[in-house]
């Protein structure tokens, strides 16, 4: 069964250009400092589970409103029963947006063999030679990931319609130069590259990063700019 510990039942920030519900799966296989869902992912046991069925039933009497719905996390695709649970919004019909951390190539795999996701999205926190110590994950685990963003740069935009990447700009691990390796890496012309404001003032998982300085407007301006040296699909949030 899959483990919901959060349900919005509509938002205007999770799918550009889309009035979605969002659910929240508990647990998450990587420690990123910066973490925005730090509960969901280290101690999701307190947060109340949502049984799918209640979902279901709120996403059929909404869905005249909705134009998909968003599955995050925590990581969604260590979900087990995530593909059969996509399935079940296909029938509503209700397109999907899913947002991973790439970890499962072999689910993404899974994914886009069966056109599931109308929009996959990545969360792109750091260049490869990075990501082991800002994740803390190994070496096998960031190969696992590039496999993923491989997958998604040769699908189709009949198999997928939509790839997003999404990037935090939090100062103590991104800056320009960082970022323009980010930006030769991504090569994938056709997706959108979400560059978003660090909120610095929610609980992390690393208790030294949160409170941390946020870029002001102007540095967000020009590591975007830097982004658009090699990515012409950059969209910058400013976030609160
Ligand atoms: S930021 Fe994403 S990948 Fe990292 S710990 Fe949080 S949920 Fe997991």
């Amino acid at each position: 069964m899959m483990n919901f510990r959060g349900f919005l039942p509509s938002s205007f920030n999770e799918w550009e250009g889309r009035v979605a519900a969002v659910v929240f799966t508990g647990g998450c296989n990587w420690r990123c400092a910066y973490c925005h869902g730090a509960r969901l992912v280290a101690d999701f046991a307190t947060l109340p589970a949502i049984a799918p069925e209640k979902i279901a039933a709120t996403l059929r009497q909404k869905r005249d409103w909705l134009d998909g719905i968003v599955i995050t996390g925590g990581e969604p695709t260590l979900q087990p029963d995530l593909i059969e649970f996509i399935r079940e919004l296909h029938a509503l019909p209700l397109p999907v947006k899913l947002s991973t951390n790439g970890s499962q190539p072999a689910v993404v795999a899974r994914l886009l063999t069966e056109k599931l996701p109308a929009c996959l999205s990545f969360d792109y926190k750091a260049p490869s030679e990075r990501l082991a110590r800002l994740a803390g994950i190994t070496a096998a685990e960031v190969a696992a990931v590039r496999e993923s963003y491989d997958l998604a740069r040769q699908a189709a935009p009949e198999t997928v319609a939509e790839i997003e990447f999404h990037t935090t700009l939090c100062p103590r691990y991104v800056n320009r130069e960082i970022l323009a390796t980010m930006a030769r890496e991504l090569a994938c012309p056709r997706a959108l590259w979400i560059l978003q404001q660090y909120e610095n003032d929610i609980e992390m998982l690393d208790a030294k990063t949160a409170g941390t300085d946020r870029y002001p407007r102007e540095e967000l301006d020009a590591l975007a700019a830097v982004a658009r040296r090699e990515h012409a699909n950059v969209l910058l949030r400013y976030g609160k």
